[in-house]
């Protein structure tokens, strides 16, 4: 219900609707409201917005978003999650104004959204717009997955140009040639963010979808600074590996033994 909670501000506009931050009456908790005027939407994006909550509603887990309550007040659409007083990775790379991160905090900020992502894909759902705008933070600094707008059940197919919105820098190469979304093209994302954690620019650019489709395809990009680790480098190679089949999966990755032993020192 509305009245059960408090609207304290706006933290974020998003694609089809606002986010504000939100005190719940019954215990003084912070929350974020995001709101989706359902009315202005078209069929398809309506569903979008109720899928969402179908899909977050049935997760749980340390490094996704926690999901709250919804309702439907007026013409919008609300979904009551966790705050993550420390907003989007994306600004907070911003923020760094070109200072690289230190390699620590690379691998914490890749494994705890690796550990997120392994847990959405045994639930056997696919987020498919994993990018640092979808990883928040927390005050204490920890990812969580969050934004469940495109996510889909494994094996449904839906339309690729329904995840077109803005740049994408996140397309994997079998989205370029219109093949299929699956858990791997989530994990080539993974690798553009882990690229993002240790240089603070994408992988692929371009100043139009064309070029950069080519240049995805390619495959070729900068590599890390060398201050970084080699199998922190070879780790950014492994994921933004063309071929599907060379990506490892989530579980993959996690029983790589270091990258298992840097989980387990997280942990
Ligand atoms: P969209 O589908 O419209 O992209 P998002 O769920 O990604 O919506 O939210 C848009 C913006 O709102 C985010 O980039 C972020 O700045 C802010 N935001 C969203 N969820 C949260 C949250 N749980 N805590 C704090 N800020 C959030
Ligand atoms: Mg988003």
């Amino acid at each position: 219900m509305a009245d059960d909670y408090e609207m304290l501000g706006k933290v974020g506009q998003g694609s089809f609707g606002s986010v504000f931050k939100a005190r719940r009456r019954a215990d003084g908790s912070l929350r974020v409201i995001k709101v989706i005027e359902v009315v202005a939407l078209s069929r398809r994006e309506q569903e979008d917005a109720l899928n969402e909550v179908k899909i977050l509603a049935s997760l749980r887990h340390e490094h996704v978003v926690r999901y709250d309550d919804s309702f439907v007040t007026g013409d919008a659409l609300a979904i009551v999650m966790e705050y993550c007083a420390h907003g989007d990775l994306h600004g907070a790379l911003r923020a760094r104004a070109g200072k690289l991160l230190p390699e620590p905090q690379v691998w914490r900020y890749l494994l705890q959204t690796l550990l997120g992502l392994h847990y959405i894909h045994s639930q056997r759902v696919l987020h498919r717009d994993l990018k640092t705008m979808n990883l928040f933070l927390t005050s204490r600094d920890t990812v969580l997955i969050g934004d469940f707008g495109v996510a889909r059940l494994m094996g449904t197919h839906t339309h690729f140009a329904r995840t077109m919105v803005g740049t994408p820098f996140y397309l994997s190469p079998e989205l370029c040639e219109n093949r299929p979304y699956n858990d791997k093209s989530d994990m080539w994302a993974l690798g553009c963010i882990l690229y993002e954690l240790c240089t603070l620019a994408h992988p692929f650019d371009a100043a139009n979808h064309g070029a950069l489709i080519l240049k995805i395809i390619r495959g070729k990009f900068p590599p890390p600074s060398a201050d970084y680790s080699k199998p922190l480098r070879e780790l950014v190679t492994l994921l933004l590996s063309r071929k599907e089949a060379r990506r490892p999966s989530a579980g993959a990755l996690l029983a790589h033994p270091t990258i298992g032993a840097k989980a387990a020192e997280l942990a």
